[in-house]
Parts: structure tokens; sequence; C-alpha cells
């Protein structure tokens, strides 16, 4: 996040989808990670069924690829990684290719994955993060690194896990609405720190995003609300009420911020109120008309306000724990449940 201020299914192959629901949804089986035990237990609630652990195992596979910065071959590895999971358990998933800007005016080559649940129910529900991962360790305080590509478990990596495994839930235990899971690209590739700052830099970030809004996978898309997902698999965790969220979707904070206090994680959900940040939420809701919140991290002890190893090479593996992706993606899926 930047700085502060194939194959639709017909209905026959919706049959085919319940009875292979029926016998165990062997496809998605085999999209959770190896070793990973789906969660045990009676669940009170599908949203239940959310395993921390395989979120956190989607997690460490993104970053295993290495920096996924635009241009890299894991940068195309990973993108293949995600279709092929989502294709595991959504209905459709499109591939959207797009060329985009970078703050020095070099063209870059991104791709915004989309993954539709119950494509034909008109009532719909869009969940968000970013895939890339950040070119330049801007952040550390040895500028000899600061051109050097970050593996973003965190800020990246975090949001796209949770969505992965939330898809295996949703595939398994469909809402009453339907879903469209956007993992946008190229959100984390602006104006580096070590450039000075000229008006209009806030445009360099989100590049995935904006282009969505612009041309989304289908023609006149809405959905009733979005969910965007940033930063949110660090130890530790506050998840403040953001301007830009409360200017445009103050409904929706509400909700959301209420399923997580009924959940217990009232002391992780904070009522704060903080600043507006450049994140893809604000260009879906200024360009596609959607109102959509961003849950993201807030560091209240830190000179950025987020977390301490922000757009560093320390934002790797060590910095994810388990814990927090299961209250982010329990929260999530219960508010789907609900509708
Ligand atoms: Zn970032």
């Amino acid at each position: 996040m930047g700085f502060k201020i194939k194959n639709g299914r017909n209905g026959w192959g919706l049959t085919a989808l319940c009875i292979a629901l029926a016998m165990g949804c062997a496809a998605c089986r085999t999209a959770r990670p190896e070793g990973i035990e789906a969660s045990k237990g009676h669940a009170a609630t599908p949203a239940a069924h959310f395993s921390q652990d395989s979120a956190y195992a989607f997690v460490a596979r993104q970053v295993a690829f290495g920096p996924r910065t635009p241009g890299s071959a894991a940068h195309d590895r990973c993108a293949d990684y995600l279709y092929a999971v989502l294709n595991d358990c959504a209905d459709t998933v499109i591939r959207q290719p797009f060329t985009a800007e970078r703050w020095d005016g070099k063209a870059m080559q991104g791709v915004n994955l989309v993954a539709c649940f119950a494509p034909q129910n008109p009532r719909r529900v869009l969940l968000a993060a970013h895939w890339d991962s950040r070119p330049y360790a801007d952040q550390e305080a040895d500028s000899t690194l600061h051109r050097t590509p970050i593996d973003g478990a965190n800020d990246g990596a975090s949001g796209v896990g949770v969505l992965l495994e939330a898809a295996r839930v949703l595939a398994a235990h469909a809402p009453a609405v339907g879903v469209d899971i956007v993992l946008f690209d190229l959100e984390d590739a602006g104006r580096p720190d070590f450039i000075p700052y000229t008006p209009g830099d806030e445009n360099t970030w989100c590049k995935g995003s904006q282009h969505w809004a612009a041309h989304p996978h289908t023609p006149g898309y809405t959905a009733a609300y979005g969910i965007l997902l940033d930063m949110v698999g660090n130890r530790q965790p506050m998840f403040a009420q953001e301007a830009t969220s409360l200017y445009y979707a103050a409904d929706i904070l509400d909700k959301v911020w209420g399923v997580a206090a009924e959940s217990g994680y009232g002391a992780v959900f904070v009522p704060n109120r903080t600043g507006g940040i450049i994140d893809d939420h604000l260009f879906v809701n200024r360009l596609a008309r959607i109102p959509m919140i961003d849950i993201i991290h807030k560091d209240f002890g830190t000179p950025t306000g987020f977390f301490p190893q922000w757009h560093t090479l320390q934002d790797n593996m060590a910095q994810i724990d388990p814990n927090t992706l299961g209250i982010v993606g329990k929260t999530v899926l219960e508010t789907l449940y609900r509708e």
C-alpha cells in the first residue's frame, strides 16, 4: 500500500460441483497446501471452517516464489499459482492483463485475477487484496538497499493468503450472496521515497485497481460493497477505522467491526479513527463507485503508522502470525454468511 494522506460453469457444471462437494470437494482439497488439515470440530457457522494454518501456508507459498515484482520470473510464476488455486474453488476465474506506466514513465506489465462465486447471483460482495510486492526497500535505514525488492509477506501476501483460504471455504459452503475475489497487481510500485515528490504521485500506486475499476471484468459490474485486506498478518494486530473507508462506506465499517466485536475480536478491530491512506479501496470507491472499506493494520507507535518492518527487507515470514490471519478471515467470512 501507499503512503498516507475459463470457464464459467453451466447448470450441469454446478450439478457436478455439488456432487463433488457431497463427495468431499476433491478439487479444493488439492488447493489446500499439503500437510494442513481443515478446522476440526462441529462448526456453529461456516466461517469456523477457515483454517489459519492453511492461510499461513498460502502466505508462505507466495513468499517462496521470491519478491513478486513486475517483470520478474517470480511474478509470472506466482500469477500462475494464484490462478490455479482460485480455479480449483471458484465458478469462474478471469485473468485481466494490463499495461501501466511506472512513476518514471517506464511500462509495467500487470495482471489482475478475478474469481467469481455464484456469478448468476445479482447481490454481490467484492473481496480484494494486492498480490504484488514492492520493488523498493525504501524504508531501510541503509540507502544502498533502497532499490532491493521485498518479500511483502505482510504487505501483499497476507491479504491474498486470507482470500485463498476464504475461497476454499466459500467453495464448500456457499453464502446467500455472490462473491468476487479480486487480486490486484501493481499496487506497490509507486514512487519510491528516494525520488522527490511531485504532484499527482498518488496515482503511481494501485495501478491494478485503477485499471480494474475503469475496466471491470464484467461490463457494468457492481457490488453491494467491498472489503479490501492489506497488512493483515502481523503480530499484535490493530485495525482502526481509516478515514477513506469512513468517508465512502461508514455503514460497512460498522457492519464488519460489529461482527468482529461479536466474535470476540473487539480488541483488534478498534473504534479509533485514523487518517486516510492511498490504497486500492480509494480507486474502487472513486472510479467503480462501489463502497469499499480497507482492513489494514494501524501501528500507533511508528512514525509511518504502519507495522515497523513496512517497506523493508524484514517484511518476511518472520512477521506473520497465523492467529492474525484467522481473526481476519473468520471476521470477513462471518460477515458474508450473515448476508
Ligand atoms: Zn506497500
